[in-house]
Parts: structure tokens; sequence; C-alpha cells
């Protein structure tokens, strides 16, 4: 039915890898572009070109001749976005939301100007404005754009925290006294219908500021369940958007719900979608972008997922590793492909499925002895 589409994805890193295989399904064909040759994507579609999406000139030239130019990070080129728009080319997300979602600040601004309850933080132009802050210390300090992953994160303590801070536009946020970090996945189409999966539950490492595992359903109380979706679908209103959002919010020691950030396109929060839900969030995605019925999200059952991450035990035995993974009841593996080796870098996820959230809980434990 929709077979002559011409669908682009501007990433080709693991998520644009998993929206390709939902294409599939749907009997959709898609072009994608990265810098890296090599990306996940590359051996999934002869469609496959290498170029920067963040670069005017290979966006404009990939997406000439398309119908429809979705994204899979948010590093994309907004000016040859809004061109391509003027040419006919939709644009899903549109190029104003990406932008506002680019820079912390502006999102926050955006947010506040809604009044969507976030943690309060101002903007610096650089390290040198940061001696201002002395005083008020702990203070959470964030790169205002690219960061990623925690990357773009550090908790300043000290004055020497603060010599050894990022010396780039940032925001400083108060410290928040966080009880649960959850994100909730919504999505919108052309048409304004919406549809919101289950909030999630994130748990961090406490010194990286990396997730170690997720679960769905949140065990937290349902009025702020209720909450979040209600937020959720708030914000997706006020972006006007097409397309899925992922909203980032902590729940404070008081109960109050704060939305910490969003992503407009699928999120590594919504990777269970795939086993759990009657909808994964790529296929609702695509539903969304080509103004099709959304998907019915409701979760099926219990889920945890956990990203595999490079690191010496892990290349120490591959194979060995994964197998034993795979021999984890309920056990879901997703590989990613990736070249290159760099410590602490996503090279998988696997997702465990049970009729329980304590029979799932209790897998993570296995399977962090197996990947340690
Ligand atoms: P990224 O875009 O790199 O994922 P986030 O803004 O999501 O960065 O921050 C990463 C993690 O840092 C969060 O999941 C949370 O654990 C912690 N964090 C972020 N902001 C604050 C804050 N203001 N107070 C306390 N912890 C924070």
């Amino acid at each position: 039915m929709l077979e002559n589409l011409k669908i682009g994805i501007l990433g080709g890193g693991q998520l644009g890898a998993m929206i390709t295989r939902h294409a599939i399904d749907l009997g959709l064909s898609v072009s994608i572009m990265d810098k890296d040759a090599n990306a996940p994507c590359a051996r999934y579609t002869s469609s496959f070109f290498c170029g920067d999406p963040a670069s005017f000139e290979a966006v404009l030239e990939f997406g000439k001749g398309l119908d429809v130019i979705t994204i899979e990070k948010e590093a994309v080129n907004i000016n040859a976005l809004r061109q391509l728009e003027k040419q006919g080319v939709k644009i899903f997300p549109a190029p104003d939301t990406i932008e506002i979602i680019q820079d912390k600040f502006t999102q926050k601004q955006f947010l506040l100007s809604h009044n969507i309850p976030v943690v309060p933080g101002e903007a610096i132009q650089g390290k040198s404005d940061l001696f201002q802050y002395e005083n008020k210390l702990p203070v959470c300090l964030k790169k205002r754009r690219d960061g990623y992953d925690g990357y773009g994160v550090m908790v300043l303590k000290t004055k020497e925290d603060i010599l050894a801070a990022f010396d780039a536009p940032c925001v400083v946020e108060e410290l928040v006294n966080i009880k649960h970090e959850i994100s909730v996945i919504v999505a919108r189409n052309e048409h304004g219908a919406v549809e919101c999966y289950d909030p999630v539950m994130m748990v961090f490492s406490e010194e990286k500021f990396v997730l170690e595992y997720q679960i769905a359903p949140a065990q937290i109380g349902d009025e702020i369940l209720k909450d979040a979706i209600a937020l959720a679908k708030q914000i997706a209103g006020a972006l006007e958007l097409v397309g899925i959002l992922a909203v980032e919010m902590f729940v404070t020691k008081d109960n109050e719900l704060l939305v910490n950030e969003l992503a407009p396109r699928p999120h590594n929060s919504g990777h269970h979608t795939i086993e759990a839900s009657t909808t994964s969030q790529y296929e609702q995605l695509l539903r969304a972008i080509l103004g099709l019925p959304l998907g019915d999200p409701r979760l099926c059952c219990p889920s945890l997922m956990m990203n595999i991450l490079e690191s010496a035990p892990l290349n120490a035995d591959k194979q060995g590793k994964l197998k034993r993974l795979l021999d984890v009841p309920g056990s879901h593996l997703h590989w990613y492909g990736k070249e290159g080796k760099r410590p602490g870098r996503k090279v998988g996820h696997i997702t465990i499925t049970d009729h329980t959230i304590e029979s799932v809980i209790a897998k993570a434990e296995t399977i962090r002895k197996i990947l340690n």
C-alpha cells in the first residue's frame, strides 16, 4: 500500500536499524544517511548514503526526491530540513521541534512557557561564568548542545570541580534530590491523534550517569504515573508533534514531577516496546509520520532492558557471554554490529520479558553477572 513512498532517516545507528526492521514489516523501504560508512544501518538497506546529517549540503542532497524524512538523532542540519520542507518534502518531527530540543536551554524555556515543571536552571557562556556559583554548590552542569548518555553532564561540588568543568555554553541546574527517573514515550500524528506508552523507570549508575537498566511498568504510584502521562501528552500537543517523543522526568523525594529532557525520536527507554508492547515505538513512529492510524501502545507483560556496553570482560569471551545471555529464559538479544572499540559504548541491549515484575528483576542480576 505504501511501498512507493520514499522515506529517509537521518542517522544510521541502532535506532535507525530498528526503525528499518519495522519498516520492512509494513512493506516499506527506507533510505538512510550516516557519516560513518560502517554504521549499523549500512547493511540493512541498499539505499545507504555516507554523509553527515549535520551538514547542510549533505542533508539537502540526501533529501531531494524523498517524500518524508525522519530522524534517529537530534544533531541534524535544521536549515537544510527547512529548505527541503519548502520543496515539498515532509519533515517529521518538524524542524522547529528539533531546533527547540537541540538546545537544552531553549528546550527548558519552551517547557516553562507552557507551564510544564522543569528543573530550574540558567544559561552560561563558558567556564569563566561558573565562578559566580562558587557559593551555590553543588550544581549540575550540562552542555547546551550535543550531550548524550550523560557525556555532557557533570556534578560540581567543589571549586576544584569548577576548574575541571566543561568550557562550553552550558546550563547550570539545581541538583535535584531524585527519587526515581522515568520516561514516557508519546506519539502524535498530523490529525492530532495521541497515544502514550506506560512510563518506564530507569536505574542509573551513581558515579557515571550511565543507565544500568530500565523496567516497565514503572514501580511508582498510580497518581504520579497518571500525571506523567498527562504531562507527556501536553508537551506533544504544545510542540504540535508529528512523530514520537520521549519525555524523561524526575520524581523528586517530595514526589514532585520535573521534566528533565525531551528526545523527538525513538529512544533507548522504548527498546522494550519491541517485545513487550502491542505496537513497538519504531512502528508507532512510522505510523505517526505516514498519517496512518496510531497503534495500540499497551504493555502486554512486564519487561526489563539492559544495555550491553563495550568492556574488557565482554571482549574476553564475547561469544560465550552472548550464548549465556540467550540462555536466560525470556531473553531477547539485540546486537548492533558496531565497528571499533570504545569502553562504555553501547554495542547491544537485552530485553527480558516474563509474567511478573519480580521475576524480570531477579533475572537482571543473572544478566549483570554474565556481562561482568
Ligand atoms: P543526557 O542528555 O546526556 O542523557 P541528562 O540531562 O539526561 O543528559 O542527564 C543524565 C543524568 O544525569 C540523568 O539521567 C540524571 O541521573 C542526572 N541528572 C541530570 N540532571 C540532573 C540534576 N539537575 N540533578 C541531579 N541529577 C541530574
